[in-house]
């Protein structure tokens, strides 16, 4: 049994001084991971905090655990920094086509550490990777010796190596010793058949605007000035102050706006309140209804479908279907 395994960098390859572990320094340091029967195959992709992945990075990582894996790895994993993960999990799993676990993982405390979560966190990912209960699921997250959806998880603490957390739904599963109980299983969406180059990612751009307390609103044409789409993280179930919706409005009429809630969980609403800045407004207006993503989520699948050349219908179907 073939796992390929991806090292992106991140806290995972520091070990408190430079230069970066390779990937094969990182699997060298996991007790264990010998026994599981599986060859691993490294690949050094970057060697970066996870800030500095992009789109681009995320698809070919895509498309060479693809090939990995149409060449018979039981599934792949991804060593990468922690700070993006939520993104990068969420990127892949709108595109990974197969049934073969893609994972996800990283470390909360470097290995010049005590504690060091990395070699524990590989261990599960790859055990993920090569677990039947695992197929079908997507693009997962291993952490902390859990099993979350890509399409739900958050990094939820700074410091804590208990960040990743799916707030609607809780983890997917357990790796409990040796084995992944998988105790829920999300409903699973066509993977989106969109693989920009990077010229067109670099000229699709998304902003995200946060509504917050007393804002004049300025900040939201500035934001939105040179972009191709905006995604309002909007507070509780998705309102802005009443003077912002009309702004947000002759915007929607130019580029997709996508309306999400700040709050960090649940949904945006559709049809509850009616005052001016209010979700029915908004829509009303011409935003397009977030749902359950969160902003930074939202965000990813907009810049996804503009890059592919997605208009503004597709784009709402889009959203009514993943958000
Ligand atoms: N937590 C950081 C990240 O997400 C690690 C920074 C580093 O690798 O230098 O990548």
């Amino acid at each position: 049994m073939r796992v390929a395994l991806f090292a992106l960098g991140g806290t995972i390859s520091v070990a408190g001084g430079t230069p970066r572990l390779t990937g094969e320094q990182i699997t060298a340091q996991v007790p264990g991971l010998d026994g599981l029967g599986a060859h691993i195959d490294v690949q050094d992709v970057r060697a970066v905090p996870s800030s500095g992945l992009t789109f681009t990075d995320v698809l070919d990582v895509v498309a060479a655990a693809s090939r990995a894996v149409a060449e018979g790895a039981a599934g792949a994993v991804v060593t990468q920094g922690t700070d993006t993960l939520e993104e990068t999990a969420f990127l892949a799993d709108l595109v990974w086509p197969h049934a073969e676990p893609l994972v996800l993982t990283g470390a909360m405390r470097n290995t010049s550490l005590a504690g060091a979560d990395g070699p524990a966190n590989v261990l599960a990912a790859v055990r993920v990777a090569i677990a039947p209960e695992a197929r079908g699921l997507g693009a997962l997250v291993a952490f902390n010796d859990q099993v979350h959806a890509a399409r739900r998880v958050r990094k939820t603490h700074s410091t804590s190596t208990a960040t990743f957390r799916s707030p609607d739904t809780g983890p997917l599963g357990h790796v409990v010793e040796d084995r992944v109980r998988i105790l829920t299983v999300p409903p699973r969406h066509e993977p989106l058949p969109y693989r920009p180059d990077p010229q067109r990612l670099a000229a699709n751009r998304v902003a995200v605007y946060t509504a917050v307390l007393d804002d004049d609103g300025t900040l939201v044409d500035d934001l939105a000035r040179g972009r191709q789409g905006l995604v309002v993280a909007g507070f509780g179930v998705g309102h802005v102050a009443g003077a912002l919706a009309p702004r947000l409005g002759a915007l929607a009429d130019r580029i997709p706006v996508v309306l999400t809630s700040r709050t960090g969980g649940g949904s945006v609403l559709r049809d509850t309140y009616r005052s001016p800045g209010s979700e029915t407004d908004l829509l009303s207006r011409g935003l397009i209804d977030g749902g359950m993503l969160d902003p930074w989520k939202a965000r990813v699948l907009l810049r996804l479908l503009l890059a592919g050349g997605a208009g503004r219908d597709v784009i709402a179907a889009a959203f009514a279907v993943r958000g």
